[in-house]
């Protein structure tokens, strides 16, 4: 028979009424001939409140035992699921991370998938009939046999890449929009659904902010050429749309020149003044911050005009912003900065497409346009397929839409 993964996001599982309701859209699956993976998240917010528990509980946490709490969240949906299946006639069973097992590296907290033994999961569709549904976001360090996460939104990956290891005919990602839009259609109405999108696209969307995948799951069904589907829960069971294809750029015909627009807040700036302006200061900077695990995205180094000093502007995630700014402090001799100027209240905007790889000026455009509406830009990067822009976050919503508009992709 064929296979076929569905995964179900936070909102889809919110309540057990939402959980029969998910019955219900596995059970058009079954009886459509195939043999179903079901993957859930936990219900909405409870993972945030798990997070929360750690936290309250100790500041210096061990990540083990953090993975351990946030963990539970996936079991108890898992298990509901199950139980509101066998509910309306269907045989099923709930199958923990470490009893698959999905296999993952020991970073605790953002585990990276190794191997997944599908064996299990198919024997039981061939002796048992069962569905199976399986707990998002959890795997198992084998070495260690602790259990891992695989970091926020890693639902989206344990689906791909169970699709894979049971070579499923495709991967549908049940969520609470009916696909993947122009730019996130919550912030503009007017924001476009996209029939297809490709998976060079998504992944640039995903990694710039557009939190409907986690980027990890589109590396997967790229990797894997996994047919992959974000389609809406809230659609009726007995006949759901058929939502958004992730698929290659040559299965696309109608090419945009930007066919997205993507937005993070997790971004902070910090600019160093009067950085002696000679070879080796970069390295000086940003060796540290490499050694420590900070990525460091966006930088402007200013041209001097008395050729001693310069200005240093670069991006760091808003979470390592503390630690970045505590290596820059403990560096500062070696450095030799005058001044370290920090800011938080920033949002990085982008545009996608792969239409810029043969379309000049395309990101000229946005700097007028971002202009014209008086919208400061602190920091540009470019490269093939995207560029992006760091501007104070008062802006995003009106930054997003003045994009969204500019490159034709309103709703009309
Ligand atoms: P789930 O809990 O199902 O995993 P998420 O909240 O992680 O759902 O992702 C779905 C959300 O992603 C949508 O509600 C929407 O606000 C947001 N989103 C951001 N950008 C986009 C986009 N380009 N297209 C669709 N949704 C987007
Ligand atoms: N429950 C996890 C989270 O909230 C994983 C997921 O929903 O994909 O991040
Ligand atoms: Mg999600």
């Amino acid at each position: 028979m064929p296979r076929l993964v569905m995964k179900f996001g936070g909102t889809s599982v919110a309540t057990v009424e939402r959980i029969r309701n998910v019955a219900q859209h596995v059970k058009r699956e079954v009886e459509a001939g195939y043999d179903v993976a079901v993957v859930v998240s936990a219900m909405a917010g409870k993972t945030n409140e798990l997070v929360g528990f750690v936290r309250e509980a100790s500041s210096r946490y061990d990540p083990r035992e953090y993975d351990t709490v946030v963990a539970s969240g996936e079991q108890v949906t898992s298990g509901l699921l199950a139980i509101a299946l066998k509910d309306i006639g269907f045989r099923a069973r709930s199958w923990q991370g470490w009893q698959i097992p999905i296999l993952t590296s020991e970073a605790h907290g953002s585990a990276r998938i190794a191997e997944i033994d599908g064996s299990a999961i198919l024997k039981s569709f061939a002796e048992e009939h069962e569905v199976a549904v399986v707990s998002g976001f959890q795997g198992l360090h084998k070495e260690t046999g602790r259990i891992t996460t695989l970091g926020r939104g890693g639902s989206d990956t344990s689906a791909v890449a169970l699709a894979a290891a049971l070579q499923a005919e495709r991967c549908d990602i049940y969520t609470d929009v009916d696909g993947v839009y122009t730019t996130d259609p919550r912030i503009v109405p007017k924001a476009r659904r996209l029939d297809r999108v490709s998976y060079e696209e998504m992944l640039e969307m995903a990694s710039l902010g557009a939190k409907v995948l986690q980027v990890r799951s589109v590396e997967l069904a790229m990797l894997h050429r996994v047919p992959t589907y974000v389609r809406s829960s809230f659609d009726d069971p007995a006949d759901p749309r058929q939502g958004t294809l992730i698929c290659d750029e040559d299965s696309i015909m109608e090419q945009q020149i930007v066919t997205g627009i993507a937005y993070s807040k997790d971004e902070a700036q910090i600019t160093l003044r009067n950085v002696a302006d000679k070879p080796g200061v970069a390295a000086s900077i940003f060796v540290p911050l490499a050694d420590a695990n900070i990525n460091v995205d966006m930088i402007i180094q200013v041209v001097s005009d008395d050729s001693v000093t310069t200005d240093i502007t670069f991006t760091v995630p808003a979470a390592d912003y503390e630690r970045a700014c505590g290596v820059l402090e403990e560096h500062r001799a070696k450095i030799g900065y005058r001044a370290l100027q920090g800011a938080t209240d920033v949002v990085k905007v982008s545009a996608i497409g792969v239409g810029m790889r043969s379309h000049a000026g395309v990101a000229a455009r946005a700097f007028k346009a971002l202009a014209e509406k008086g919208i400061n830009i602190r920091a540009i990067t470019t490269s093939e397929i995207k560029f992006s822009v760091l501007i104070e976050s008062a802006y995003t919503e009106l930054a997003v839409r003045t994009l969204h508009s500019l490159y034709g992709l309103d709703r009309v």
